[in-house]
């Protein structure tokens, strides 16, 4: 029997992405917007609380099980910045662009630049779950200044990755989801759902 699950996102290249991968454990993903529930907000300093937020105020709104996803790129010289306003560090409107100077800016100053995406997802029962799943994902890199590659999106062009001589926006979608942050956290979702489920 399929199963309705709720992403609390409206974005088509996640409910895409991310209803291919939980089809086979007999989840059908809508998305929030279907159900008329507007976007929560997302104030807090981790991106777990924020997954949690948005992840229950789905639930609430729609009475089944949902999803919810956080993400963003951490840079250790600053802190962990952007972190959770990566979508917006260079302020409105969000441009991928200024952020990314943005982050360049901050850096030039700093001899490490290392720095990692992070992504969480969480899934809720229902709005009062008190065990959500919770599952993340991190992948290591560089911020560098040369801006290289047309693929992905957001700090990818200076997202580099030593191991690979490549920065994100180098590699292919089937690539960057066999390594990236957002692509671990999914098959460890899946990976603890299927063993919630059995
Ligand atoms: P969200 O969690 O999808 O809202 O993403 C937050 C922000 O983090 C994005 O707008 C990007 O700036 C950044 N981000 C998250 N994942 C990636 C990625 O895979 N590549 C580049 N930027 C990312």
């Amino acid at each position: 029997m399929t199963q309705r699950l709720v992403l609390a996102s409206n974005n088509a290249g996640k409910l895409r992405e991310f209803g291919q991968i939980l089809a086979p454990l007999g989840f059908e993903l809508h998305p929030q917007e279907a159900f008329g529930v507007p976007e929560a907000d997302e104030p807090f300093a981790t991106f777990v609380e924020n997954a949690l937020t948005k992840a229950r105020h789905a639930a609430r709104l729609t009475g089944l099980p949902c999803l919810a996803d956080d993400s963003g790129v951490c840079v250790n010289a600053l802190g962990g910045a952007p972190g959770v306003r990566s979508a917006r560090y260079a302020g409105e409107p969000k441009s991928d662009q200024r952020n990314s100077e943005r982050v360049l800016a901050d850096l030039a100053a700093h001899a490490d630049k290392s720095a990692y995406y992070y992504c969480v997802l969480v899934y809720v029962r229902h709005a009062d779950d008190p065990q959500p799943v919770i599952a993340d994902g991190v992948w290591a890199g560089e911020i560098r200044p040369l801006a290289r590659g047309d693929n992905g999106f957001g700090y990818d062009p200076h997202f580099w990755l030593p191991a690979l001589g490549k920065t994100a926006a180098e590699l292919s979608a089937v690539e960057k989801n066999a390594v990236s942050h957002r692509g671990q956290a999914l098959r460890a979702l899946v990976a603890k759902l299927s063993a919630t489920l059995a």
